[in-house]
């Protein structure tokens, strides 16, 4: 598990719920910093770059936070490129991921001058036939690997609608020939929570193969899967094996490749997890027949994972971390089945204690909604010890803001 540095403590945390009130978000940047040279470290041997995914949490400081430490930005919509560009990264150090875009959105992209991922047949010649060579394009192939923890989350598998099928290489090979498109990158990203090395590498090993069809190549991107542990004990990618692995791998191929190539990579989930925790308030102790429950001031309007994905998240209470063990089952305040996690044990909970669920900072707020007109929490960023509020609490204010009172 994590250095003791790398934790915010409990006190501490009961003392930001204090100041900034709950349900928060608290991210602590040092934090990111620490996973994303983990990965640099794990990397050394290889020209490698890596990407923020930065769906999994698009806070403006994060992403500030993220340039200034000299990692590059992974977008999926035309707003994060924008968000990035406010953020202050530089163009070159963006890259644009989309899937099922219009050609607008691709267009506007280009515009901004970020690195560009087309993932269909259909965009990829319609680029091609307005553009052709002259702005360089990534290809987003899909390898067929099934990997990943979840279905929901497997991007890979037949049925995916990620990526061009790598069977459909003659086709592409045919558009990037009669648009003289200049492909500069090969992409993959086979899923999240992949467990296990070896998928990555069958998936370079099928990478390679790709790159004697293309011959502008500057990198091949493998995207991201990197898993953390949510629990003690959880598998996690084995990010140093991976790097010594893939760098062999890589380094060996790219002697056969005539350009200089580089090694990218998109993490999200690796790098903002475990910075994030999300504290709510118990409000009520409610004994059924059955059960003891815990209900919280929050629930899948602000954290889904556990709903969406039956993701576990680690709950504690840090109001009384010395109190004995019982047996709880914590739910939300949703008139809707909510239910954060089934018979977990936790230190005895009172009415008014902070709970805090652990691994919160990926697809944590960035997933939240305003479900039963409640509203969404406020961010603090911890940094160099110091909590500083970085999103305001919703307020009624935010619900009726766009909505159109008309006469009646
Ligand atoms: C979501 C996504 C990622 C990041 O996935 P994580 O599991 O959070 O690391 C990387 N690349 C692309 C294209 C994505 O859509």
């Amino acid at each position: 598990m994590a250095k003791q540095s790398d934790v915010l403590s409990a006190d501490f945390l009961v003392k930001v719920a204090e100041e900034f009130g709950t349900p928060v978000y608290v991210y602590h940047a040092e934090k990111i910093k620490t996973q994303y040279e983990k990965l640099q470290k794990a990397f050394v041997k290889a020209d490698a770059r890596f990407f923020y995914a930065c769906k999994a949490l698009t806070n403006i400081n994060v992403l500030r936070y993220i340039n200034s430490i000299g990692c590059g930005l992974d977008t999926v919509s035309i707003q994060e490129v924008q968000l990035g560009l406010k953020a202050g990264f530089d163009p070159k150090n963006i890259i644009f991921t989309p899937n099922c875009v219009d050609l607008q959105e691709i267009i506007a992209a280009k515009d901004l001058g970020v690195n560009i991922n087309i993932d269909n047949i259909s965009i990829l010649e319609q680029f091609g036939n307005q553009f052709g060579g002259s702005y360089p394009i990534c290809i987003r192939l899909n390898p067929h690997i099934m990997a990943g923890g979840n279905f929901k989350i497997s991007t890979g598998h037949v049925d995916s609608k990620f990526g061009i099928s790598i069977h459909q290489l003659r086709h592409i090979e045919r558009i990037v020939k009669s648009t003289k498109l200049k492909v500069t990158g090969l992409h993959m990203h086979t899923g999240s929570e992949i467990k296990d090395v070896d998928v990555f590498l069958r998936g370079v090993e099928i990478m390679f193969e790709m790159t004697e069809h293309f011959p502008d190549l500057e990198f091949i991107d493998l995207g991201s899967g990197f898993k953390v542990a949510y629990q003690q004990g959880d598998p996690e990618t084995d990010i140093d094996l991976l790097g010594k692995k893939l760098t062999d791998a890589f380094n060996h191929f790219a002697k056969s490749y005539k350009r200089p190539l580089q090694l990218w990579f998109e993490p999200g989930k690796f790098l903002v997890s475990q910075c994030g925790y999300f504290v709510v308030k118990a409000n009520v102790i409610k004994q059924t027949t059955a059960t003891v429950f815990v209900g919280v001031n929050s629930g899948f309007n602000h954290l889904i994972r556990p709903m969406f994905y039956d993701s576990f998240h680690l709950i504690k209470n840090i109001s009384n971390h010395k109190g004995t063990e019982r047996i709880y089952t914590v739910v939300g305040n949703i008139c809707e089945t909510d239910t954060f996690g089934w018979d977990r044990k936790i230190n005895e909970v009172r009415e008014g204690d902070y709970l805090v669920f652990y691994n919160a900072g990926a697809y944590g707020f960035e997933m939240s909604s305003n479900f039963n007109s409640r509203l969404k929490p406020a961010e603090v960023l911890v940094k160099d010890g110091k909590a500083h509020l970085i999103r305001k609490r919703d307020t009624i204010d935010d619900l009726l803001k766009n909505q159109v009172e008309i006469p009646l």
